[in-house]
């Protein structure tokens, strides 16, 4: 028996208010009675399991804030495949796969992978959330969804079909789901209006496990996939009090991702990962409190000392692109002009001479090559270019 809501919301099984700031903060307890042979797979930590006659009752419970949709079971008839894993602060933390009984030999694997992703995502975003609980994982018939020290996971095949980046076996749904432990689950949006924040930088975390997996050149061919994938039909942030489904947009995750990609590239590593793990880690956006779009600006701006905020406006709020317009004046000799720049902006050029990196503060740039210049060609803006 297995639970999931995402869109139609908590509220088809648990009396609540049903809005993503509304969290429990001290945490949840959950006590079910199923047939005996069953095994009931819950949030936080199993407290007892009590038998009587036919039937046993499972008391789960989890101490740390959780967001309403994660508070649920999944019943199976599983087996409980464990180890310890120790985290980028030296705790250790339990873990435990909830296999169906068939699907046992998986288990092994799928908890080597389990460690090796927990590895990448500390080091990127910071210490596993519920390190005082679990790293837990339950088979379930769907894809999955990310329920917090619970995450689950499926396959439509009923096999696990893995795919691979550079020489590691992957499953790309699975990362998605346990990367939420950080963004959505430890870091969430406080209205659904900012739900790009916990999609977006959950998906630009893919990227980064192709970066760890498959270096510089597995990140760019992943931020190609996701930048293809993008609408752009309606602006990723559309004001406090948007509902949760005229919100839930695919741009949420693709868009919201792409975003981080063009970030990175404007503010350079050094800065972006700091600040992305900032995000991740400090007190003022985690686990009780809760992120606005604005929250995520102001840190990256003041982390930069640049005014990112036209930037955000013009990227979320607007489906607007970069115009870019490349125009030759004179032999060998072009402007290029971007009426809509909203910031002074870092923009990569090829010409002829080679890749000259420039910072663009005024609409009209010229150029001299003696070739057309290619303007931002590893793609770091959502544009349009044209030429005459
Ligand atoms: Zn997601």
């Amino acid at each position: 028996m297995v639970i999931n809501c995402q869109l139609e919301g908590v509220k088809v099984y648990l009396p609540c208010k049903d809005h993503p700031s509304d969290e429990p903060n001290e945490g949840a307890d959950l006590i079910i009675t199923v047939p005996k042979g069953l095994t009931v797979a819950g949030p936080g930590l199993l407290q007892s399991v009590k038998t009587k006659k036919k039937k046993q009752t499972f008391h789960w419970k989890t101490n740390y804030t959780i967001s309403n949709y994660c508070i649920l079971f999944n019943i199976g008839k599983y087996d409980i495949v464990k180890r310890t894993y120790q985290t980028i602060d030296s705790n250790n933390v339990p873990m435990a796969f909830y296999v169906l009984e068939e699907d046992k030999a998986i288990a092994e694997k799928m908890l080597d992978m389990r460690e090796r992703d927990t590895h990448i995502l500390d080091k990127y975003i910071g210490e596993y959330p519920w390190a005082t609980e679990k790293i837990g994982l339950a088979q379930v018939p769907n894809p999955g969804m990310e329920y917090q020290t619970m995450i689950t996971y499926g396959d439509k095949s009923g096999k696990f079909i893995f795919s691979k980046v550079g020489s590691e076996d992957y499953l790309a749904n699975l990362f998605h789901e346990f990367a939420h432990e950080w963004f959505a689950n430890k870091v969430t949006n406080k209205y659904w209006a900012y739900r790009w924040i916990q999609e977006g930088i959950t998906t630009y975390s893919e990227a980064l496990f192709c970066r760890e997996a498959a270096g510089e050149s597995g990140y760019d061919s992943m931020m190609v996939k996701i930048k293809n994938g993008i609408k752009n039909a309606k602006p990723l942030v559309q004001g406090d009090e948007v509902n949760s489904s005229d919100s839930y947009t695919g741009d949420i995750y693709t868009k919201g991702a792409f975003f981080m990609h063009t970030l990175r590239y404007i503010l350079g590593d050094t800065v972006f990962f700091k600040t992305l793990r900032e995000l991740a880690t400090d007190p003022q956006f985690t686990y009780s409190n809760f992120v606005t779009t604005d929250d995520v600006e102001q840190l990256f701006s003041k982390q930069s000392t640049l005014n990112l905020k036209p930037l955000f406006d013009f990227y979320l709020r607007t489906t607007d692109k970069l115009e870019i317009k490349i125009r030759q004046t004179a032999f060998q000799k072009y402007t290029m002009s971007v009426p809509n720049l909203p910031m002074n902006l870092p923009i990569d050029i090829l010409t002829d001479t080679g890749m000259q990196h420039i910072l663009l503060k005024e609409k009209d740039y010229v150029i001299n090559s003696q070739t057309m210049p290619v303007i931002d060609a590893k793609g770091f803006y959502l544009k349009t270019v044209t030429t005459d």
